[in-house]
């Protein structure tokens, strides 16, 4: 996931900005705001965190001395799960496992993300912007999406599916589905 994207998170986030290790279970974790380029007048509780970042204690070290404005230590309970019940959370929950995948940036993961995309795309979160040619002879044409929710641009790689693979693909997201839990807000 891409440091804009966190940016515009809201909420206190779950796992770490620097290296995506869980922070949201129970315990205490570093939190810091950083200053705003952009200050805004309304001063409204958004407004305050859209520049909140939360640190594992290992990456919050590296961030130490830094700019941020100012710090402090979120005192997190173990979230209340549900299963997910609609659409909506249908779509954060594959979005989030985009967003895992695309952040390995391995290349065993070309035919999952390509068809994620195509899937997000589908459920109206993802929008196709432009196909890119391929940068040298043995490259592959890149698909670059825009995720309409956080108007993040993302651009994959253009794979041909393999059949046997679409299946056991599909597979596992109907089983991720079906483990999946959301946090519900207190
Ligand atoms: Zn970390």
């Amino acid at each position: 996931m891409s440091k804009e994207l966190y940016l515009k998170i809201t909420r206190p986030q779950n796992v770490c900005v620097k290296c995506g290790a869980a922070i949201n279970q129970e315990g205490r974790h570093p939190s810091a705001i950083f200053s705003s380029s952009t200050p805004s007048a309304a001063g409204s509780e958004e407004d305050e965190s859209v520049l909140r970042q939360d640190f594992c204690p290992d990456c919050w070290l590296e961030v130490v001395g830094t700019d941020y404005y100012s710090f402090w230590l979120a005192k997190r309970e173990r979230p209340k799960t549900r299963k997910i019940q609609n659409r909506k959370e249908r779509n954060i929950t594959m979005l989030a496992y985009f967003d895992y995948m695309y952040q390995q940036n391995d290349a065993v993961n070309a035919q999952h993300l390509f068809f994620l995309a195509h899937l997000l795309m589908k459920f109206s979160v993802f929008k196709w912007v432009r196909t890119e040619p391929a940068v040298t002879a043995e490259g592959r044409e890149r698909v670059v999406f825009r995720n309409v929710v956080t108007d993040d641009y993302i651009t994959i790689e253009s794979v041909t599916m393999d059949e046997e693979r679409l299946v056991t693909i599909k597979r596992e997201i109907d089983e991720f589905l079906a483990r999946a839990v959301i946090e519900v807000q207190p």
